[in-house]
């Protein structure tokens, strides 16, 4: 990792605060701003209205990387795949999933997973390393860069859920100041219920969201049974299920709205009338929202997944106890983009890169 700054790590607020540091004028940062998230010019040598002894002492004093799109498909539904590949050989993926309303990207927040779910793909590799907040905010840039390229400039992000490789309360502070940048509007601007954290359950760190910026909440739950969840996700044995729901409850609110709940369905495991009952007594119904994912096997997975009739009555019998719940629609599965079959792979092969005008690392 560069020991250097990377000037995609700063906020309006906090990149001022750091010319200022360097005796440099602050209305720099508009001028830095605009370039990066209005114009889309990296490339700080056309900063054209940024006096030449203030672009390099700016090189001097942070990096001005792009990482790289090593591969990517789209799959039969047009959801498409990307791996991105960093400066030190590591490499994430990000999925584009479009539909009539919205364009979602769905993003990473670390190299693997420390987590090691047992119905998951990226649980599976273990944690390498967090990602930096450039290299979050940077997935963002890649995908509207691919987007515009590919498809015309009327091609935008619409929305971001933090639901690629990761757990991203694990890398608190850099999906702070990532969100900070997506929310600024001197940044892009995109709108607080655009973005949604979903999390594993990391209790000291949902006890903290009150420092973290306002965005929708997904609790990745998947049973009210401490056993069953225990089996699941082995976190659950630190941080149980009274104790997840006494974090929860603390969360502001006001801010957050409704919390969603993620339910994978797995056959024979969590898909009976009694987890049904016990969903039902945990969750308050005006506060939350379930969100049912078929479980999505991968090569080498050892649960299944349900029948599309057992989905469907899950749900209604939600539904008819109160209970607001829906299915979510598996996309990109064909090529393993769904949902936990997140994995990076290094042998695939490069394809099309975005037209970007900048450095590459
Ligand atoms: N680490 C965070 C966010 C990334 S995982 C979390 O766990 O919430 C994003 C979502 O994908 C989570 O709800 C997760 O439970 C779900 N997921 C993981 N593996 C899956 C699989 N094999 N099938 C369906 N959903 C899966
Ligand atoms: Fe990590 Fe989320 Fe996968 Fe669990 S489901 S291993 S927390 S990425």
């Amino acid at each position: 990792m560069s020991l250097i700054d990377h000037i995609l790590d700063y906020d309006s607020e906090s990149l001022s605060q750091r010319l200022k540091k360097m005796g440099m004028p602050s209305y720099l940062v508009n001028q830095i701003f605009d370039w990066i998230y209005c114009k889309r010019i990296f490339d700080i040598d056309q900063w054209s209205n940024i006096s030449l002894t203030n672009r390099e002492k700016l090189k001097s004093e942070f990096s001005f990387s792009i990482p790289k799109i090593v591969w990517n498909s789209t799959s039969k539904d047009g959801t498409t795949k990307f791996l991105i590949g960093f400066k030190d050989g590591h490499q994430v993926e990000m999925v584009i999933i479009s539909s009539l309303k919205r364009r979602t990207l769905c993003l990473s927040s670390q190299v693997g997973c420390a987590i090691g779910c047992t119905f998951c793909h990226t649980g599976t590799q273990g944690l390498t390393r967090n990602l930096s907040t450039h290299e979050v905010v940077l997935q963002f840039l890649l995908a509207s860069s691919w987007l515009k390229d590919d498809e015309g400039s009327e091609s935008k992000i619409s929305n971001i859920v933090y639901m690629g490789m990761g757990e991203p309360l694990h890398n608190f502070e850099n999906m702070k100041m990532a969100t900070k940048i997506f929310l600024d509007p001197k940044g892009l601007g995109l709108g607080q219920r655009r973005i949604t954290l979903s999390t594993s359950g990391l209790v000291p760190q949902i006890e903290k969201l009150d420092e973290f910026p306002p965005v929708n909440i997904a609790i990745s739950l998947h049973s009210a049974n401490d056993e069953v969840r225990s089996e699941l996700m082995p976190l659950n044995r630190a941080y149980d299920i009274k104790r997840l729901f006494q974090a929860i409850e603390k969360i502001p609110l006001k801010a957050f709205r409704r919390i969603t709940y993620e339910y994978i369905l797995i056959r024979d495991l969590n898909d009976s009338e009694e987890d049904i009952r016990a969903l039902v007594s945990l969750l308050n119904k005006k506060e939350s929202k379930v969100n049912i994912i078929p479980f999505n096997e991968f090569p080498g997975s050892r649960f299944k997944k349900p029948a599309d009739a057992l989905v469907e009555w899950f749900c209604e019998s939600l539904n008819k106890r109160g209970l607001v719940a829906t299915v979510r629609v598996t996309k990109g599965d064909d090529i393993l983009a769904a949902c936990g079959q997140l994995k990076s792979l290094a042998t695939k092969k490069p394809s099309k890169l975005p037209g970007f005008s900048s450095i590459e690392s």
